[in-house]
């Protein structure tokens, strides 16, 4: 883990310590669990997953794999944190899904597996490494020509501050303190200038709204304030 540049070892530990609680959906996954229906719909909205080699970046206990396998779709996780992936291969057993789950990152995997899948998604992984935008480069590498790539992260600016640290980590306590780093949040400007620098152009986005008195989430593509979801297609 240490001779890889693009990997903040704090971030993974962090990670690996909650490890045990990745599909305990009353844990500090519950956020992870409650909006991995809406995420699956949208990517699902842009294409249909049955059939497809799927890549899931910075996978943790496995939520978004297992539900894309549960689809159809061959699915491949890779993660830095050890303990999660273990995790998520138990729960393999538990599900009776197939995933391929493998220890590496996305600049690694894509240079020895460039343009091998046909759907690339690396969902609330950006606003954790040190590097975003060569992750984003190596996303674009992994997927075919012609293939979708789905990111999400969280915006930059007061309301998702307020929303996203003073109201999920201090307020609410959905998520544990420091779970977020400010300065590493992601504008959708900027993430959408590293994607088109890296080949791919942007097809539909829309933003993962939390209502802190229903305790719901749903998607609204009017609100990208806080947390949001792009569809980027690489060039042919
Ligand atoms: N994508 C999952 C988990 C998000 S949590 C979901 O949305 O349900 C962020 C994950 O990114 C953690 O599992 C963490 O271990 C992983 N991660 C952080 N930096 C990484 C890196 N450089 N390469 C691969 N995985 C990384």
């Amino acid at each position: 883990m240490s001779d890889s540049p693009n990997v903040d070892a704090r971030e993974i530990e962090k990670f690996a310590q909650l490890a045990s609680r990745w599909w305990d959906p009353t844990s500090e996954f519950k956020p992870l669990h409650q909006i991995n229906p809406l995420r699956l719909g949208f990517i699902q909205g842009q294409v249909p997953l049955a059939g497809k080699r799927v890549l899931d970046v910075g996978c943790g206990g496995g939520l978004l794999c297992e539900a894309m396998a549960a689809t159809g779709a061959q699915v491949t996780g890779i993660d830095m944190a050890e303990a999660s992936l273990g995790v998520a291969r138990l729960h393999l057993l538990e599900s009776g899904l197939t995933v391929d789950y493998q220890q590496t990152t996305a600049e690694q995997l894509a240079a020895a597996q460039p343009a091998s899948f046909e759907v690339v998604t690396c969902l609330e992984m950006l606003e954790h490494v040190p590097d975003p935008a060569a992750v984003v480069q190596a996303c674009h590498d992994l997927v075919r020509p012609g293939g979708l790539v789905f990111f999400s992260t969280l915006n930059r600016n007061l309301k998702s501050y307020l929303f996203a640290i003073i109201g999920a980590e201090y307020v609410l306590g959905l998520l544990p303190k420091g779970t977020h780093d400010y300065q590493q949040f992601i504008r959708p400007s900027e993430l959408t200038r590293w994607c088109r620098a890296a080949g791919l152009q942007p097809v539909q986005q829309t933003g993962l709204c939390y209502n802190p008195f229903t305790q719901c989430y749903r998607l609204d593509a009017q609100d990208i304030d806080v947390n949001y979801l792009l569809a980027m297609q690489r060039e042919e």
